[in-house]
């Protein structure tokens, strides 16, 4: 039999392949830090940038295997349990079964490296590609409220787009971010990538913070947190992705199937106990189905509280904090209330309810401070509108701007598209709970860095590269 001298080559390619990745899987442990943590900030960037000049030369191939080791790390029973559990007993916010939920749906949905696809062009003059080459080492700020879930989702958008990550989670989720990162470090090296790909620092804090922003090692900065946070990124002179506060509001119409409204809008309320920034968090609801969209709520675990009741309860999840350079007080939520159970707050103002209770609801007022501020805790405020015009008027000031999320309920296409178009929110989510505008019970792939402020959305590997242009005049072409 003749073998042709081609495929004697692939066979001894793919030999010596899986024996490099053989003597991979068996390397040693990364000199240096200590699976990815690091004492100081200096020499976390500094690692990280030595990783990504070796990851500049593994092929595509490589990426895809280290993004799916770090998929494999997430999704192992006890390590996805273990995590999920750490985030809620350390940030004291959330429900143990809804992380579980969100930290498998970012190991499963966030996209890898068939994310970026090359575009090309050819004519008379020859053919043109363009690329998406990574950006380098990336800092990237991750918020309490979905500690895991965000750095699950950016290793593996980064990775995948070539880049090196330097994280900096948030101080109050530190144990379970380390905790993370090392597990991430030690399914890289056994899959063979570069050490220290993915780093921190042990003791997270906004100076540490600061230190990784500045650095000119750092190419680009990626903040997923409030507003503070984000105007310091897009204030550093460096390319910053921001993705910011968002205060959802609702709209339930006359048209809307009352039922399944009520039950979707408390499924995406009470997801992780408001948690997600994609959450709903006011309600306007036409005036001739109020009644009825309230009894359904109920019916799905919704408690009722009196307009007294409300403002009670204002008074304990909104603190008075003094602005340090203006001198001004502000009503700021208070840390303990967020992500709490709906119970565990009910109790604060004295009403004892079981744990069957998963949402409060209450009748408020437009200028409530319930519909105004970004609660991030069980409570939905509803208010009665007569009309879609004033429904879409309020929604859009709830809102506040910040082009986040909106939510509505309608089969009234002519209603819907009304909305849409005036909200401008990065999601617009029809008829299904919050949650299904991140993948979850709704088509497309998921992200928990939502880059509303500067525009590139629902992020994934493409939002961490360059474009980069490659021209082969007149050659190339077969037409
Ligand atoms: P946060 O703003 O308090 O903290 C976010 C991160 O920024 C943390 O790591 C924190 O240490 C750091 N930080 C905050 N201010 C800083 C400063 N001045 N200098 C340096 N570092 C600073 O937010 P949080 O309470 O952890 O998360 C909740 C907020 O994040 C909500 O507003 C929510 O809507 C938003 N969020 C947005 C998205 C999105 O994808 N758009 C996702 C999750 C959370």
């Amino acid at each position: 039999m003749n073998i042709d001298e081609n495929v004697v080559e692939s066979i001894v390619k793919r030999v010596v392949s899986q024996l490099s990745t053989e003597t991979a899987s068996a390397q040693t442990c990364p000199s240096g830090g200590d699976w990815g943590v690091f004492e100081s900030m200096n020499d976390a960037v500094d690692a990280a940038v030595e990783a990504q000049r070796e990851y500049l030369n593994h092929s595509m191939h490589d990426r895809a295997c280290y993004v799916q080791a770090i998929r494999d790390v997430v999704l192992d029973q006890e390590n996805l349990e273990y995590i999920s559990r750490l985030a809620v007993e350390e940030t004291g916010m959330g429900g143990y079964e809804y992380k579980l939920i969100k930290n498998r749906l970012a190991a499963v949905k966030t996209p890898g490296i068939e994310d970026l696809t090359t575009d090309a062009m050819s004519g008379d003059d020859g053919l043109t590609l363009v690329e998406y080459s990574p950006f380098g080492v990336i800092g990237s700020i991750t918020p309490t409220t979905n500690p895991t879930e965000t750095i699950i989702c950016n290793s593996i958008g980064m990775l995948a787009a070539g880049n090196a990550v330097v994280f900096s989670p948030h101080p109050r989720a530190k144990k379970v971010s380390l905790h993370l990162i090392q597990l991430i470090n030690k399914a890289l090296c056994k899959a063979g990538a570069p050490a220290n790909l993915v780093v921190t620092v042990s003791a997270p804090s906004i100076e540490n913070t600061n230190a990784m922003m500045s650095p000119p090692k750092i190419r680009m900065l990626v903040a997923t947190g409030g507003p503070a946070i984000v105007k310091t990124v897009l204030s550093s002179g460096k390319k910053a992705i921001g993705a910011g506060a968002g205060n959802p509001p609702v709209i339930v119409d006359d048209t809307a199937d009352i039922r399944k409204a009520a039950k979707d809008i408390i499924d995406g309320c009470t997801f992780d106990n408001n948690l997600p920034c994609i959450a709903e968090k006011e309600v306007f609801a036409f005036d001739n189905i109020a009644d009825e969209l309230i009894h359904y709520m109920k019916q799905n675990g919704a408690y009722m509280i009196t307009a007294a009741q409300a403002d009670a309860l204002a008074k304990v999840v909104l603190v008075e904090q003094t602005c340090k350079e203006t001198g001004k007080v502000r009503k700021i939520i208070s840390r303990k209330c967020v992500g709490r159970d709906a119970d565990v707050l009910l109790d604060m103002i004295g009403v004892k309810v079981g744990k069957d209770v998963r949402c409060i609801i209450c009748e408020t007022d437009f200028d409530h401070p319930f519909v105004q501020q970004e609660l991030m805790m069980p409570i939905l405020p509803i208010v009665r509108v007569k009309d879609i015009d004033t429904a879409i008027d309020l929604a859009v000031k709830a809102e506040h701007g910040n082009r986040h999320t909106a939510h509505m309920h309608s089969k009234n296409i002519d209603h819907l598209t009304r909305f849409a178009k005036a909200v401008e929110t990065t999601i617009f989510v029809k008829n299904a709970p919050s949650y299904a505008g991140i993948g979850f019970g709704g088509e497309g792939h998921t992200t928990f860095t939502i880059a509303g402020p500067t525009g590139e959305g629902i992020t994934s590997a493409k939002s961490f590269t360059r474009q980069r242009r490659c021209v082969m005049a007149d050659s190339f072409r077969i037409i």
